[in-house]
């Protein structure tokens, strides 16, 4: 159920509708829009009775939601979500870029590639301190003692810090620590850390699980922002398909897709995405042409020596050409095919 107030209703009148949802033991999330706010409706596991709404002061309609998904909609929230990280945007006007290495290895690689990274226009720094592996016998990531490493190129470089939490324990940690919760792809589904981090005041960066339709997806991040948290980003990172010269089928089709049914940012990590370097830098480009609001990229200072992903990885000269270009193309863009209004 999804309540949609007067343009002209209250403040007072949309706290009145809150009130009665709370009193039938159900939970509000009210979205002030540009033009108007809506309210969605969450915790009923049947239809509720609607009418109840109707004749309150300020309501403008009542709406049964009939898709699985409510607060991830345009329904909901018709303007652009766009997530606030101190004075870094994403999905706005500017090209959210996210860079850094697989894994926080040692402060010298890891301030090598911060430095290179912020030099080409980054306003994030990734770079993952619990590494899930496939294989047990690989590198892990070097665990909490990154956090000193990682404190010190947040303060160095003003970047923002966006991390993978593998397990809940670590939301705790990134609150403290950093700026952005990555949820990874091993564990879009894992509906215990979603809510935990639904329960966070941070933006959580949502990959793709490997496997997963565009409607478990935007479930996944309906976990989030149903425990109230509604700063999710989008991260489209290849899915598993029968070809073999990519390491993941990178899906750019997900991007206008999820722009027609949802509000929330998308952006697009060519470097999970393809698995290869050589790719890396045209798919980074087709991303940005189909509307993406940003990028994930992984870049080391010596790739060949890297500990995880070596082969995606690209040199800090490779990653100054790739921004480069995605702005070359986004400068050529029709202004309604950026994303931001493409509805
Ligand atoms: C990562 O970004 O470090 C990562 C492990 O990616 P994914 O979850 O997409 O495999
Ligand atoms: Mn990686």
């Amino acid at each position: 159920m999804l309540i949609v107030m007067k343009p002209r209703a209250t403040a007072s009148e949309t706290e009145a509708v809150v009130d009665v949802i709370t009193a039938i033991g159900l939970r509000a999330h009210p979205m002030p829009g540009a033009t108007r706010t809506a309210i969605g409706i969450t915790g009923n596991e049947g239809p509720i009775d609607g009418r109840r709404f109707e004749n309150l002061p300020g309501v403008a309609e009542v709406i049964r939601v009939t898709k699985p998904y409510k607060l991830v909609t345009l329904d909901l929230h018709p303007d652009k979500t766009v997530v606030r990280v101190g004075d870094a945007t994403i999905g706005g006007s500017e090209i959210a870029i996210i860079a850094g290495p697989c894994a926080i290895e040692s402060r010298e690689q890891a301030f090598t590639v911060a430095k290179a990274v912020q030099k080409s226009g980054a306003r994030f720094f990734r770079g993952s301190i619990w590494k899930p592996r496939t294989s047990p016998y690989t590198f892990q990531g070097l665990g909490d003692k990154a956090w000193q490493i990682m404190t010190e190129i947040r303060d160095a470089f003003g970047l923002k810090v966006v991390t993978e939490a593998v397990e809940e324990s670590h939301v705790g940690l990134i609150e403290k620590y950093g700026d952005v919760i990555q949820i990874g792809a091993r564990n879009m589904q894992n509906f215990s850390l979603l809510k935990r981090a639904g329960r966070s005041k941070l933006p959580v960066l949502l990959k793709r699980g490997m496997a997963a339709t565009l409607e478990e997806w935007l479930l996944a991040a309906e976990y989030i922002m149903a425990e109230g948290n509604y700063n999710v980003i989008l991260c489209e990172r290849g899915v598993r398909t029968f070809a073999q010269h990519t390491r993941n089928t990178l899906d750019l089709a997900s991007v206008p897709a999820i722009r027609r049914i949802s509000h929330l940012p998308v952006i697009v990590d060519p470097s999970h995405g393809t698995g290869t370097a050589y790719m890396v830098t045209p798919l980074a480009r087709a991303g940005i042409a189909v509307g993406a609001d940003g990028l994930m990229v992984e870049v080391h200072n010596r790739p060949e020596l890297a500990l995880s992903d070596s082969a995606q990885a690209l040199t800090p000269s490779q990653y100054a050409q790739l921004i480069e270009e995605v702005h070359a193309v986004r400068n050529v863009m029709p202004p309604a095919a950026d994303g931001l209004n493409a509805n």
